[in-house]
């Protein structure tokens, strides 16, 4: 479980490897099933629903594993905060399901609770338009005791096996520092699956800069950011940032999803040049891309050893099962002033 593994507890498990003490896991799950039914979000977005999914744990054994349980655990909404609940029949052909909106404890992120599942969703940037086929669930407000107008708002569901941001937010993630109004450096970005969620969650008021090497992806990405004016697709190697330093501000966060053996490198580069002191990265890390020989585990350690030479934090660590296997993320901080 990486460094400073003192969780406890969860450890079969926990996903969850500290820096300053990991929490451990807990029974309770950390908001993952393969959701197999395709309930009111279909796909195979569901956390919460049981289900065959894609089957089980694919024996990879869960000692890395985030749980597997009902969203009652970390990565379950708090709600309650003036969440604007409302009825909804979700998304198409759906039949008139009802569902609930609740904010997810991350600023910009909801769960959309239906009879028999749990969704993750975000508020569609761009109603009535899916980005590469996602579910869309509208909500209508209750309308208000004085007669004021029910309004439609349309979420989209972030499928936690296509997103490993998604997958790292129902594993618990303590926090993704991107919210409503920030703005993100996204490495790695392939066609926009993702980012297209990311755009939602930091809304009009944010900017996500979203970098792309591949001119297949890189084509789909330029096309999603027509309407997702909050986009700036940037088709160039992530290892030159000079390219592409006109059009890149300083940013709050770098997010990576490179994939890639230099990796760390190409994340402190990015840092250096964009990434404002005391601003955070997100990353996720895929072992096989690094060391395919070398445990999991060790691989996570090392890329982290990088990170903390290049005046990156690492504060919070966390593993993507059971959406994804032999992934971490990582998050930490960036401090250029010591
Ligand atoms: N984040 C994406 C999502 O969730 O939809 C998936 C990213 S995929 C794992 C990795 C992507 O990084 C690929 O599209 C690949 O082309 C891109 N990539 C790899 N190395 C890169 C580099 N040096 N510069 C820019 N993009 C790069």
């Amino acid at each position: 479980m990486g460094f400073g593994d003192r969780g406890g507890r969860g450890a079969p498990r926990g996903g969850r490897g500290g820096f300053s003490g990991g929490r451990g896991g807990s029974n309770l799950g950390r908001g993952g099933s393969r959701g197999g039914k395709p309930g009111f979000g279909g796909d195979r977005g569901g956390f919460s629903g049981g289900g065959r999914g894609r089957g089980g744990d694919r024996g990879r054994g869960m000692s890395r594993g985030g749980g597997r349980g009902a969203p009652r655990g970390r990565g379950a909404p708090r709600g309650g905060r003036g969440a604007p609940r409302g009825g909804a029949s979700g998304g198409r052909g759906g039949g008139a399901a009802k569902v609930i909106l609740e904010p997810h404890r991350h600023a910009g992120v909801f769960i959309a609770k239906g009879a028999k599942e749990s969704l993750l969703v975000t508020k569609n940037l761009v109603p009535g338009e899916s980005v590469y086929g996602e579910r869309r669930i509208s909500i209508e407000s209750a309308g208000g005791a004085d007669g004021s107008e029910k309004i439609k708002t349309e979420y989209r569901v972030w499928n936690p096996f296509r997103s490993k941001l998604a997958a790292g937010i129902l594993g618990g993630l303590d926090d993704i520092y991107i919210a409503p109004g920030k703005k993100v450096l996204y490495l790695g970005a392939a066609s926009g699956t993702s980012v297209s969620h990311v755009a939602d969650v930091v809304g009009p008021e944010g900017t996500v800069y979203a970098v792309e090497f591949s001119h297949r992806s890189g084509r789909d990405l330029i096309n999603m950011a027509k309407k997702r004016t909050n986009v700036i697709p940037i088709i160039e190697d992530a290892r030159h940032p000079n390219k592409y330093r006109m059009l890149v501000g300083m940013v709050d966060v770098v997010f990576a999803d490179v994939a890639q053996p230099d990796q760390a490198r190409i994340i402190a580069l990015n840092a250096h040049h964009f990434l404002k002191n005391e601003g955070h990265i997100v990353i996720s890390i895929k072992a096989s891309c690094i060391d395919s020989t070398a445990p999991a585990e060790v691989v996570f350690a090392s890329e982290v050893k990088k990170m903390q030479a290049e005046m990156i934090k690492p504060h919070e660590q966390l593993t993507l099962e059971p959406y994804e296997r032999d992934h971490a993320m990582v998050i930490g901080s960036y401090i250029r002033h010591t």
